[in-house]
């Protein structure tokens, strides 16, 4: 489908192949925008307002066809690539300057097999796409928190969410893959097919081309599971988070809960006594029986006497969208993490120091509890290397004011940076980091050799260089 050209805007974007691009344009089935359309403005927007980049072409691909096309003439023209699944990276790896971005939002189907317990999906769908159609059948995968977020980076990076410690992250419960590599070729990898790319792409990130499709292994999750969803007063904080930590060190596996300060929201859900004031939040999910639910998280729920208490049953699908209003498109946003093998009292002393000391009311330092399925699997078992620790930390910094932006940028890196210089700590993890500025092998640990030999068999000129970038080996 073509769209308008010719004004000055395309002429200084796209003059260098304009000759070549009426072609391929004639022949894509999807939509291909250049800055001179009215779909431009928005076509390049993604979810982070701190954003701004302008393409010289976005393919909007149908298929798997429009997207050997559009790497085929980005190649062809050595054009800078991105591409975009959800749009949901907080680095805005999903647009380039100036090049072409592979845009997978237009596909976005999800297709359910019950017998088998199978769902193949499109690499541009969101994680709400796909709890939708598995819960028809009572089925899910292991997927994110927030239902706006693509599977696709989510995927390829790790995905950790409410079932993480059950079935794993996202990238555990793949079953196979289609990707278009560097040179065009449309691929199956799997355990029997391509098995070192299988092997890469889950954890090596978008370093080894687009991935058109994912099929996940399901599992029966609800149509209910028990919810954990609790607010502690700030000024417990020490309490409840010590709460947290002894509650880590016997969880069950079914369960899995995420801890975070939090200023309470003006949400009816809250007393309004509490609004504005500091707290404890503690988010969950156990998939088990409704009576050992509650045994299961009463140490969590009784650690103070709460500021709100809205545990209980809840529809799976509820859940998954619990947080969506918190995290709008366009505010402008700055998200890194570390893991962490244990934690001290200095950590939980950095975590309430941070925490309720940041320069904007939205932003958050969470704990995620790791372990369970993910742990089972070995560091060097896929590309996704940090295995072992029992948790993750995030500053998720969240702020409307662009006059704000530099504050809440070195907020984070401030807080990373002391808690990276502190014992157990390591590591960094690709969904959430920052503008990508750490290294790579920061993520990578000792993968990252393996991912180069890969790298270089099957995008030996680094065509897909905007992500956690690993490169070629020579
Ligand atoms: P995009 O920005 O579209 O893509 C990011 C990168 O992934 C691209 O630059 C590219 O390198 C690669 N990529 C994308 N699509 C493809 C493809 N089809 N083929 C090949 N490479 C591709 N993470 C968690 O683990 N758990 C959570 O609960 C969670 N919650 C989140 C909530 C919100 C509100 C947000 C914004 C993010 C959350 N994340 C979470 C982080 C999220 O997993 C990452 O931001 C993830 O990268 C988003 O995927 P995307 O497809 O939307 O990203």
């Amino acid at each position: 489908m073509s769209s308008e050209s010719g004004t000055p805007g395309d002429r200084r974007k796209i003059g260098p192949f304009a000759d070549d691009l009426s072609a391929f344009m004639d022949g894509f089935h999807g939509d291909v925008i250049l800055p001179s359309d009215h779909r431009y403005e928005d076509a390049r927007q993604i979810w982070n307002g701190m954003i701004d980049r302008s393409p010289a072409i976005i393919a909007q691909c149908d298929g798997t066809a429009d997207v050997v096309d559009a790497v085929t003439f980005a190649r062809n023209h050595d054009l800078q690539v991105s591409v975009r699944g959800g749009g949901h990276n907080v680095s805005g790896s999903a647009i380039c300057e100036d090049g072409l971005v592979i845009d997978l939002s237009q596909m976005n189907a999800v297709f359910v097999d019950p017998e088998t317990k199978r769902a193949r999906v499109q690499g541009g769908a969101t994680i709400g796409d796909v709890d939708r159609e598995t819960q028809l059948f009572g089925l899910a995968t292991a997927l994110g928190v927030v239902s706006a977020t693509g599977i696709a980076g989510l995927t390829l990076n790790g995905g950790i969410g409410h079932l993480r410690r059950e079935y794993g992250l996202s990238l555990d419960n793949l079953a196979s893959v289609e990707i278009v590599t560097a040179d065009g070729t449309v691929r199956t990898a799997s355990p029997d097919e391509h098995s070192d790319l299988f092997w890469a792409v889950r954890g090596g990130g978008g370093n080894f081309g687009v991935v058109t499709s994912f099929e996940y292994q399901l599992h029966e999750v609800g149509p209910e599971v028990n919810a954990l969803f609790v607010l502690h007063p700030g000024d417990e904080a020490t309490t409840a988070l010590h709460a947290f930590h002894d509650y880590t060190k016997s969880a069950a596996r079914e369960s899995s809960v995420l801890a975070f300060t939090i200023v309470v929201p003006e949400m009816e859900e809250f007393p309004e006594s509490a609004w504005g004031e500091p707290a404890v939040a503690f988010l969950g999910c156990y998939d088990g029986d409704r009576t050992s639910a509650s045994e299961e998280f009463s140490a969590l729920r009784d650690a103070t006497t709460p500021i709100a208490d809205l545990s209980g049953p809840m529809d799976y699908t509820t859940l998954q969208t619990m947080l969506d209003e918190d995290y709008p498109d366009g505010l402008r946003y700055y998200w890194k993490a570390t893991y962490v093998e244990g934690l001290s009292d200095d950590i939980i002393d950095l975590i309430e120091r941070y925490g309720y000391d940041s320069p904007s009311s939205l932003s958050t330092v969470d704990i995620w509890h790791l372990g369970g399925a993910i742990s089972d699997v070995a560091p060097d078992e896929t590309a996704f290397w940090h295995r072992k620790s029992r948790y993750m930390i995030t500053f998720e910094a969240n702020w409307e004011d662009p006059a704000m932006d530099d504050e809440n940028v070195a907020w984070v890196r401030d807080g990373i940076a002391e808690l990276r210089g502190m014992a157990g700590t390591s590591g960094a993890y690709g969904n959430f980091p920052g503008f990508g500025e750490d290294p790579s092998q920061t993520m990578f640990g000792s993968n990252y050799d393996r991912l180069a030999e890969i790298k270089a068999k099957y995008d030996p000129e680094n065509l897909f260089n905007l992500n956690q970038n690993v490169l070629p080996a020579e």
